[in-house]
């Protein structure tokens, strides 16, 4: 459903290593082409990590030679735009088709067509039961597809986005019948299906309009990927031998029962052969374990709005819990495994039973997800699960959008890091090599200096490029925790409010975030960061110390800017919580130290540069659900600790003239008794310890300077193209295409 491209010209021109060329030609007519870049709107397809991993796959395929495609959908709107408007996030519509469009080629010739609602019932023809769908809606499905290019390849990745549109077969009906209204109302009901991406991460909303999206997508896609199939050969029997499905989380997950119902019906296969082609063809990743985000459709509605998709599923769940009683698993673990179970649909078990393999995205989420939700699936299934951890296109995120370090890096190892990013280790050889470790300093320095420029010209805000970077960019949820940050930053804002003579480091934390709309809480926080923003730069002498800048409309783009100018690498979720985490890949890669909790892929780095190289900090994910099930005491942490005291009293307080007593609350009290159920106050000191452990090694320019190499030369495991190997290796079981060495 999701992919978050940004923006394709630098992208493209890097690729075709056409960029120096262009830059000379520009100049000659006056133009910067960076300048020229910042022209582009980002293709913001998604809302952060799953749709931005989407992307980052869709460059390492077309790298790696690996023929590929994406499907997705057309949004008219991509996520939303934000301003923050008296400290407060204000959303606006996402014009990204003004030059997203560009890179777009209709394919008018590949058009489908999706049935919704209506009704079936089975009639004999030629011999033969036929499911008939009577008085559905026709929706056009009309594709343009992406290319991306891949790097010193001849690979092109293929992302084909669907717009729906009114079928004239549907409409004219009604023109026929004289009923011009309807006629024209359909077809802006067709219309909205493709119109916005849902802005919610992790977070399911079980709207009747995001079913359609989701169907529309997987019907388009599946007809698409048949009509392929069936140009090179002469049946769909040998799909799995030659195709791999691959679904991002659950939301393409009616894929199970869409291909079924293309097999059965369309294509008369029997039940059986077709069910062994789906589950042979389709894996599923799961990308979460938050209860809120696990999609649940109510039944009913799959019922009104897909009738003979609810009819499979409802024959998917007989035979599957069929076959668990034959197995004599207990009655409550078949509920709990089944797909429809008091009157809801359960995409995660339909993902799970309909997939050869169920993979998470690092070591530590693909243990928890075999240990807690789908426990009983591994104990019939141990074969089925297994990990992929996440990667980031390190070509995007360090060759182009910090060309400086590249470059150095180049002249220290060689440029084929670029396209084997396990080379980045030979430069653990310079890691006492004082010249080296200065050379680090220094471009980092650099860095700092033009991301301050950026964002003066950009923003107007006056960073301080000799102050710590110390960075925080992903969506704003409860579980990532930018409220403990935010608890840290006003403990030393009240000591220096009290002592502005206090020897500190200076330090500039820097906040990127959405919220989804709808997530007050979310909202709440992003207007607490504002407004100590507002209240610092109100006090010219704390400023020098202490700053916060909160970062508008952050996406790929302010993404690229970012990285590159930040020293710290805050990944602070509650532990257990964040499945993988990409950003801390990105960090890590340009050089940034990571202060985190150990959850997601922080495990694997850590094991990767070693503890001397990371600070971590705070329960692990087994402390956590210890805690959480004897009981969670936030007002006995509050009671005992008179510096939380203090925090607290700033928030009723406030900052910029409001209070902020609400977050107080629910950091110490909380609703119905519980309080913040990610614990914030729980990892608060060990934070705070891990904090001043990282000042102290920060103060040492040599020891920072190693750090941040070996970060570097470690980060060679979290580039996509090793998850693109593994993928491709354990789960498609797919080979790369052989790839004529381009000519110059
Ligand atoms: C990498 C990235 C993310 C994911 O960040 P996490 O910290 O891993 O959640 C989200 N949004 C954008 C724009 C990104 O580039």
């Amino acid at each position: 459903m999701e992919f978050l491209l940004g923006r394709s010209l630098k992208n493209n021109l890097y690729n075709l290593e056409l960029e120096s060329s262009v830059r000379d030609v520009l100049k000659e007519w006056n133009f910067n082409l960076e300048d020229i870049y910042e022209i582009e709107s980002d293709a913001g397809l998604g809302n952060g990590g799953l749709g931005r991993l989407a992307a980052c796959f869709m460059d390492s395929l077309a790298t790696l030679n690996y023929p590929a495609m994406g499907f997705s959908i057309r949004y008219d709107y991509g996520l939303f735009k934000q301003r923050i408007v008296d400290n407060q996030q204000v959303e606006l519509p996402d014009h990204w088709l003004d030059t997203g469009e560009t890179w777009m080629i209709p394919r008018s010739d590949k058009n489908f067509k999706i049935k919704l609602g209506g009704t079936i019932h089975e009639e004999w023809q030629d011999g033969k039961l036929r499911i008939i769908h009577d008085n559905a809606t026709t929706i056009d499905a009309n594709p343009y597809d992406v290319m991306i290019s891949g790097a010193g390849s001849e690979g092109v990745s293929v992302l084909r986005l669907w717009k729906a549109s009114a079928s004239l077969d549907f409409d004219m009906k009604s023109f026929t019948q004289g009923d011009y209204m309807r006629a024209m109302r359909s077809d802006n009901e067709a219309e909205i299906i493709s119109k916005v991406l849902y802005p919610s991460d992790d977070h399911d909303q079980g709207k009747q309009l995001r079913l359609s999206q989701q169907y529309f997508l997987v019907s388009a896609s599946l007809q698409s990927i048949i009509k392929d199939h069936l140009k090179a050969y002469p049946s769909l029997k040998n799909l799995p031998d030659v195709a791999a499905i691959h679904i991002n989380d659950t939301h393409p997950a009616l894929a199970v029962p869409e291909l079924m119902r293309l097999l059965v019906d369309v294509y008369n296969f029997d039940w059986d052969t077709a069910w062994d082609i789906v589950t042979r063809t389709i894996a599923y990743t799961n990308h979460t374990v938050l209860a809120e985000a696990l999609e649940k459709w109510n039944e009913p509605l799959v019922f009104s709005l897909l009738p003979r998709i609810h009819s499979i599923i409802r024959e998917i769940n007989r035979r599957f819990t069929d076959d668990m009683r034959a197995r004599n698993i207990e009655g409550s673990k078949i509920d709990h495994m089944s797909i429809i179970s008091r009157g809801v649909v359960k995409m995660a078990n339909l993902s799970v039973i309909g997939s050869h393999k169920v993979n998470g995205v690092s070591a530590l989420h693909s243990d928890i997800i075999k240990n807690s939700i789908f426990a009983d699936f591994n104990a019939i299934w141990p074969e089925k699960f297994t990990n992929v951890t996440n990667g980031i296109a390190h070509r995007r995120w360090l060759c182009q959008s910090n060309p400086d370090l590249t470059s150095f890096l180049s002249s220290l190892i060689g440029d084929g890091f670029k396209t084997d990013a396990a080379e980045l280790e030979k430069l653990l050889k310079y890691t006492t090599d004082k010249t080296v470790l200065a050379q680090v300093n220094k471009i980092k320095q650099q860095n700092k200096y033009d991301f301050a420029n950026y964002i003066k010209k950009t923003t107007g805000f006056t960073l301080n490029p000799e102050s710590r970077i110390d960075t925080q960019i992903k969506r704003l949820h409860e579980y990532k925790r930018q409220l403990l940050n935010v608890l840290k930053i006003i403990k030393i804002y009240l000591e220096l409010q009290e002592d502005p003579n206090k020897q500190v480091t200076p330090q500039t934390f820097i906040f990127g975030a959405k919220a989804a709309g709808g997530y007050y809480h979310a909202k709440r926080v992003i207007s607490l960061i504002n407004c100590i923003s507002a209240d610092i730069q109100k006090n010219p002498k704390i400023k020098e110390k202490l700053d916060v800048m909160f970062v508008e409309n952050y996406n790929v783009s302010k993404a690229e800017h970012l990285y590159p100018a930040s020293e710290v690498s805050e990944q602070i979720s509650l532990a257990g919580k964040e499945a993988s985490g990409t950003s801390n890949m990105k960090f890590m890669i340009n050089g940034a130290v990571t202060l985190g909790t150990i959850d997601g892929a922080n495990v694997e780095i850590m094991e990767s540069v070693g503890n001397d190289n990371i600070f971590t900090f705070g329960m692990t994910a087994d402390e956590v659900e210890r805690v959480w099930h004897h009981g969670y005491y936030a007002t006995n942490i509050f009671a005992s600790n008179p510096e939380i005291r203090k925090i607290v009293d700033a928030l009723k307080n406030g900052f910029a003239g409001e209070s902020f007593a609400d977050i107080a609350n629910y950091l110490v009290l909380g609703s119905h008794n519980i309080a913040d159920p990610y614990m914030c106050l729980a990892d608060y000191g060990d934070y705070l310890r891990a904090h001043y452990d990282m000042d102290k090694a920060y103060s040492d320019k040599n020891l920072w300077a190693k750090m941040s190499l070996v970060n570097i030369a470690k980060a060679g495991i979290f580039s996509s193209d090793r998850s693109i190997s593994d993928y491709a290796n354990n789960i498609w079981n797919m080979k790369r295409l052989k790839s004529k060495k381009p000519t110059k």
